[in-house]
């Protein structure tokens, strides 16, 4: 068996009862060799996570507030859970020195990182596992981009000492040496580097839901698991709002073909979905893999006759788009028409320029911006062989009394987008769950 690299997020670290649980978890299989650990997340809903406790200390700092109230729940919140652990450990040194750290502007990233930093010392003490600092193995660039080839090489060595180690999640060093995140949520990326530079067998991620759902569990009542998606699928999914895994987690292993498998904390025994790069096997039952959407998008619809002989048309209405800093999310066009799909957040504060510049660069009989638009995405790898999954999908609809205003069908047949008004947006995501899985 090879190594597996396994990650826990702050919900798995929130206190001494769940640090209980990680070790079992990671002694129940020597395989787990590598252990990458968030901050402490929160304990119940009302809770506050530690790094945004961190963060708050920092704005304290610069707005010349003192912190030592503050900063004494931090401690606390560490200090209780090495002492319900019963563990000897003083971190009182390690408190102190990043106090003084904050207080003297070592920066808001220094800030933050913390929270991982002291979470996996605690957690290397609590496995009798090594310990290595990702200030020393994770390296951003002078522009602040993510150094993945020079992580690898120095990850690789680092690993090679130790055999079995914690490593703090969410940070990396800048070439200056002052310490930079990654965005919220990037523990998910260090456990994916650590993952690759390992050359694992397995990366598992242990959140607090057992693996991806078909549906959003808000919207959807008691969503099914999805047991085995692939990378391409996932990213439809996540790209349409379904969120359990950072977004730039997956480049790491997928380039090294490793497997994630998304696990429970509080549900160690149920298997939770795995994410491959390639499958051939899909559930003939189900045929869609699972269905995610979003809202707040507004299209903007170009009209002009005789548009689909004039070369550069698409262009030029791009670039004005470009000008203006909007990215487009579709662009479904029919012969004189061109739409295209953008976030209504992205397009407000300059609705009235965008429709003048492109008054002026095409000269179109008209053009309008429509906002209340949502879109569905209908994923599954399993569609390509399954006839008849379309009219499936907007019979769904249409008998739920929605009506579609957009259709796009990506080429590779992996997914069926469809959009609606807004407020149809709950009804057409169930009609959609409810005719492929049946109860
Ligand atoms: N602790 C960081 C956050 O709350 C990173 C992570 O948990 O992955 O975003």
């Amino acid at each position: 068996m090879g190594i597996k690299v396994v990650k826990f997020g702050g919900s798995s670290l929130a206190d001494a009862e769940h640090f209980r649980r990680v070790a079992a978890i990671v002694k129940a299989d020597p395989n787990r060799r590598y252990v990458v650990a968030s901050a402490p997340g929160k304990r119940y809903s009302e809770d506050v996570k530690v790094t945004d406790m961190l963060y708050r200390c920092y704005e304290m700092v610069r707005n010349r507030e003192d912190i030592t109230e503050y900063y004494a729940q931090i401690c606390e919140r560490y200090n209780s859970i090495i002492r319900d652990l019963g563990l000897n450990f003083d971190i009182t040194g390690e408190l102190e020195y990043i106090r003084n750290g904050i207080t003297h502007h070592s920066g808001r990233d220094f800030a933050a990182s913390r929270g991982e930093y002291l979470n996996s010392l605690i957690l290397a003490k609590l496995l009798g596992f090594g310990f290595i600092d990702a200030e020393s193995v994770v390296y951003f660039r002078e522009d602040g981009t993510f150094d993945g080839e020079k992580t690898n090489e120095e990850m690789k060595k680092e690993l090679q000492r130790f055999e079995y180690a914690v490593i703090p999640g969410f940070y990396g060093v800048m070439p200056n040496g002052t310490i930079k995140t990654f965005s919220r949520g990037g523990s998910d990326i260090t456990g994916s580097i650590v993952a690759r530079a390992a050359e694992a067998e397995l990366y598992e991620n242990w959140t607090d839901v057992s693996g991806f759902l078909m549906a959003d569990p808000r919207i959807v009542q008691d969503p099914q698991p999805i047991k085995e998606v692939t990378y391409r699928e996932l990213r439809e999914l996540s790209y349409m709002g379904a969120s359990v895994l950072h977004e730039d987690a997956i480049f790491p292993v997928r380039y090294a073909g490793i497997p994630i498998n998304i696990r429970n904390t509080n549900e160690p025994e149920a298997p939770g979905t795995m994410i491959v790069s390639a499958t051939n096997g899909y559930d003939t039952d189900k045929i869609i893999t699972g269905v995610a959407g979003k809202k707040g998008l507004s299209v903007i619809t170009i009209e002009k006759d005789m548009m689909n002989a004039e070369i550069g048309f698409g262009r030029r209405v791009l670039e004005v788009l470009e000008d203006h800093d909007i990215s487009f999310e579709h662009l479904p066009s029919g012969v004189d028409t061109m739409s295209v799909v953008v976030s209504t957040a992205g397009v407000d504060a300059v609705r009235e320029r965008v429709i003048n510049a492109i008054n002026r660069s095409v000269r179109p009989d008209s053009v309008v911006i429509e906002d209340g638009l949502a879109l569905l995405a209908v994923v599954g790898r399993g569609m390509v062989k399954a006839k008849g999954t379309a009219a499936r999908v907007f019979d769904a609809i249409s008998g739920a009394d929605v009506n579609i205003r957009m259709i796009d069908q990506g080429s590779s047949e992996l997914n069926i987008i469809v959009g609606i008004e807004e407020h149809d947006f709950e009804k057409a995501m169930n009609a959609i769950y409810r005719e492929f899985v049946k109860a």
